[in-house]
């Protein structure tokens, strides 16, 4: 596709953010995915705000492209919008977070319930090789990848019952339960359990449902277990420049 570079091709500059800004979604998906990353990687903390013109400076974008993606991760959930002034990571309080494991939970066990009818060969492969990837990105310390496998690995799940309805469920549950591991979770703590993960596996191979929601439901009870909410007064500010120092898109405005 012709992408005109045009006068908003590089960062626009001060105070604009009136409409001017061609359309580029290159340019939004990279900034979303720096965005996301940073915020699965646990390096923006819970409660941070994340206002529009300092992004706008760190990205060399206009601030009009920086708030459609603040609002595209905003829809998602992945962070809160305060109107007019730009997005907050969530802070999620100890009854969010056992709400949405409880989904998580009960969500499964009937996933699970549905898929140990149909469970074949192919699935169990897609799922060991999924496995090994989890324990890849576990191995190598990637913090963010092992975030977002970790819950692709229940998207697998989900997926194999070609329901759209509940794999819409899942997509959100994840994007709220995602975001409170990686606030909440102290980077030090080993993210996914891959083992448990392979329990499940185990478990839909034998056809064994019981077996199944059982491990399921420990498993989602210790993710759940290994949150730590902190009590502090939420941050006020937090440096934006060096937490996207290193993945921000090239494109920054000198
Ligand atoms: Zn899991």
């Amino acid at each position: 596709m012709a992408t005109q570079r045009g006068r908003n091709g590089k960062g626009i500059g001060k105070g604009i953010g009136k409409g001017i800004g061609k359309a580029n979604p290159a340019e939004d998906e990279a900034v979303y995915q720096a965005i996301l990353h940073a915020l699965l990687e646990g390096k923006l903390k819970a409660g941070v705000k994340l206002a529009e013109p300092p992004l706008a400076d760190i990205f060399g974008v206009s601030r009009e492209r920086i708030r459609k993606v603040l609002h595209r991760l905003g829809a998602e959930r992945r962070l809160e919008m305060i109107p007019n002034r730009g997005a907050r990571v969530p802070r999620p309080t100890l009854d969010d977070v056992r709400r949405v494991y409880e989904a998580h939970r009960v969500l499964e066990a009937g996933v699970l319930t549905q898929l140990v009818r149909h469970v074949d060969d192919a699935l169990i492969e897609k799922l060991t090789a999924h496995l090994a990837e989890e324990r890849a990105a576990a191995t190598r310390g990637d913090r963010a990848a092992s975030v977002r496998l970790s819950g692709a690995f229940h998207v697998h799940l989900v997926e194999a019952l070609g329901n759209a309805e509940l794999t819409r469920f899942l997509a959100d549950l994840l994007s709220r339960s995602s975001v409170m591991v990686s606030v909440y979770e102290p980077a030090t703590d080993s993210i996914c359990a891959v083992d448990e993960h392979g329990a499940i596996v185990e478990a839909l191979r034998a056809r064994d449902v019981a077996r199944a929601i059982a491990v399921s439901r420990e498993h989602f009870l210790h993710v759940e277990s290994r949150l730590h909410l902190d009590d502090d007064p939420a941050p006020v500010s937090e440096d934006l420049t060096s937490v996207f120092a290193t993945v921000k898109p090239k494109r920054r405005k000198r």
